[in-house]
């Protein structure tokens, strides 16, 4: 990690953005713990914190150290990774009285990687802009089994110099990472991810009801539709737990729902009609409204037998 010292050219010329050597992890959960982890894995000293303290533990075990406030853990910090659940949390933590841009300091560079508005993302990079410290936004695709195996596909909004900085770090968690535009280009990419892969559930729930009404062998069927032009990623890693019923996220029907309004709002903004996605939206927020927030987004499956009003042979 031994890169020359560069100065940061904006708002503060004294200040240097070394290489990052030591990282403040804010937000160890489904996501943040294995990649934490995987940040100790590749030598960085990580300093972690999370609102509740059995999650820090969980970080020294692995190597890491715990802080008990965000301002301790990225006072000494090089970079700070954010990732948290939604843009209101990300904003309480960096913008907050007491939160990370108050006590970073000028030069450290700020990845935020949780999935947000990527408005927000925009306006916490004027934000560090103002503080002499460079943003990215980084959102992930891949899943907890992805965060696990350091193979996250990561997309990368902000300064190209900030992101040359945060290479070595996003190479630690992810097998894929892209730097796709501005500030706020992340989010943008990573709200397309949510809609194609919302759909395709869709898609394959609807696929899965309608081969079981007209009596085909559903495991068969999923073995060659995975061949032809019907396979992918979704087919691949969800319709054998569908077809066993087994809605244990995996990510969360409220995750996605959350992501499905940001992309809504964002299509509308741009004037762009997404009358698939839309409607998709619709039938993801009535699972969510229906008490399903807490199971995998495969849950659309429900919806689409209830819906059919074939609920009760295919729970059978
Ligand atoms: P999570 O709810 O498991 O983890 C979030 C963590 O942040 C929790 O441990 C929570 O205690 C902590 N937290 C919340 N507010 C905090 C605060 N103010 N200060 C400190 N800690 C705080 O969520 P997750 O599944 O890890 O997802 C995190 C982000 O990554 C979300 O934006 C999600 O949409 C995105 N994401 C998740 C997955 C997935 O498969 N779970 C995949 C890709 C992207």
């Amino acid at each position: 990690m031994g890169r020359t010292a560069r100065r940061h050219r904006r708002n503060d010329p004294g200040a240097c953005a070394v290489s990052v050597r030591t990282i403040a992890f804010i937000g160890l959960g489904v996501m943040g713990a294995p990649m934490a982890a995987n940040l100790v894995r590749a030598g960085f000293d990580v300093v972690g914190y999370n609102r509740s303290a059995g999650k820090r533990e969980a970080l020294v075990d692995a190597g890491g150290r715990a802080a008990p406030s965000v301002a301790e853990a990225v006072a000494g910090a090089d970079a700070v990774v954010t990732m948290l659940p939604d843009s209101p949390d990300v904003e309480a933590v960096v913008l907050g009285e007491d939160g990370a841009l108050a006590h970073m300091r000028p030069g450290a560079l700020l990845i935020d990687m949780s999935t947000i508005r990527p408005d927000v993302a925009r306006s916490l990079a004027e934000a560090g802009e103002a503080r002499g410290v460079p943003v990215l936004d980084a959102p992930v695709s891949g899943g907890e089994q992805g965060a696990v195996e350091a193979k996250l596909s990561i997309m990368v909004g902000g300064e190209p110099e900030a992101f040359a900085l945060a290479e070595p770090v996003l190479d630690a968690l992810g097998a894929t990472v892209v730097h796709v535009g501005a500030a706020g280009a992340g989010q943008t990419v990573k709200a397309s991810n949510q809609l194609i892969v919302a759909g395709v559930i869709e898609l394959v729930s609807e696929a899965l009801v309608f081969l079981d009404a007209h009596g085909v062998d559903r495991e068969r069927a999923v073995r060659v539709l995975a061949g032809g032009l019907a396979g992918s990623t979704v087919l691949d890693r969800k319709a054998a737990s569908m077809l066993a019923r087994d809605f244990a996220p995996g990510f969360r029907v409220d995750l996605h729902h959350k992501d499905l309004g940001i992309v809504t709002a964002a299509a509308r903004e741009a004037g762009v009609a997404i009358p698939l996605g839309a409607l998709t939206a619709t039938l993801m927020g009535a699972l969510s409204a229906q008490g399903h927030g807490s199971l995998d987004h495969s849950a659309l499956l429900l919806q689409v037998e209830k819906l059919s009003g074939r609920e009760a042979e295919a729970s059978a």
